[in-house]
Formats: C-alpha cells, structure tokens, sequence
C-alpha cells in the first residue's frame, strides 16, 4: 500500500475508490465534482455552474466473531440554483448532506440487509465503487422539493392572469377537485 494515497491535502476528481481500502486505512478524503459533469442532478437546476463539495471518511470494525465490517460517511455541500416554481428563475439553495453507510460485498447483500438496519444505509461496496453517483445521488435527494425567491419578481396580479381556468366558466367546487386530484396544484406556474 502506498502511505498517503488518501491524502486530504489533495482533493481526488477521480469517480471511483476502493472502498475497502478506505475503511481498512481509516481514510478520509475530500474532493470536489464539477456539476457539468451531472447529468441528472444538472437537469433538475438552473446552470451547472459550480462544483459539490464532499468529504468521506472510512472505518473498520470487528464483530465478535472476527468478521471485519466496513463503513464509511460521506458530507457534501454545493451552492446549487433551482428554478423558482412560480416565476422559474433561479433560486440559489445551499444544499448540505451527511450520512453513513455500511459496505458490503454484493448489491444482492445490501438489497436484503438494507431492509434490518437501522442505523447506515447498506451498500455494495469494491475496488470501483462509483462515488461519483453516490455523491449525485446524495445531492440531488437533498434539493428541496420546491423552492421560490423570498420576494419574487413578478407581481402576484400578473401570476394569478395567468390563464389558467380562463376557460372554464365558473368554475364549481369539484372543479378544483379534479385539479387537486389531477396533482395539477401548481397550474399557477406560469406556462408560455
Ligand atoms: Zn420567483
């Protein structure tokens, strides 16, 4: 093993790591992926200026029976922008994540075990484990459902012009019913 591999000091671009070889050395290491380089977290923001920050610490353990169990946390951070769901300009949301995962060998072991534990999330760790995914994946579930600017620069009277029911003569009870029930609760986005 070379010493310093996982060096702090040197953020790592690579995509993947051998996440055994982190928890056997108690790593940690920190990097920074560029957000162009996410295509599915990119589709859901703005622009794709920027990068999310991550850390990742490794650590093994023994179990009575002598059995090593692997573990590893993962912080992130990212200034990311995400469309106003009433004006669709960009919103600039902090996102920030930590969580901790305990590895093992096979994505069939980690789907049958991930359903007892309680305390990490169980994945398949290796020699090539894709942190690249994990930290979009992380990321992307730490986006808002929605988000809007404090003060939004269109005037409330001309969001609610927008024409949404201007087609529907008076419109009853059930008819915001049917919108609730056709999950269209945000029809007041304006459409071009
Ligand atoms: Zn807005």
């Amino acid at each position: 093993m070379r010493p310093g591999r996982y060096d702090t000091e040197a953020p790592i671009m690579q995509r993947t790591i051998d996440t055994s070889e982190l928890a056997r050395t108690g790593g940690e290491i920190s990097g920074e992926y560029p957000l162009d380089a996410m295509e599915r977290l990119g589709s859901l923001l703005s622009d794709r200026q920027g990068c999310v920050a991550w850390g990742l610490r490794g650590w093994r353990t023994r179990r009575a029976d002598g059995v090593a169990e692997d573990f590893m946390t993962l912080i992130l951070s990212a200034t990311v922008r995400v469309p106003c769901v009433r004006c669709l300009g960009p919103v600039a949301v902090e996102l920030s994540a930590e969580r901790s995962f305990r590895l093992v060998g096979s994505e069939q072991e980690a789907e049958r075990l991930d359903l007892d534990d309680q305390q990490y999330d169980v994945l398949a760790g290796g020699s090539r484990f894709d942190l690249a995914a994990l930290v979009e994946d992380e990321a992307i579930m730490a986006l808002p459902a929605t988000a809007r600017h404090e003060r939004c620069e269109i005037p409330l009277a001309a969001a609610s012009a927008a024409p949404v029911d201007e087609a529907a003569p008076r419109p009853g009870p059930f008819a915001a019913l049917e919108r609730l029930k056709n999950g269209a609760q945000n029809t007041d986005i304006i459409e071009d």
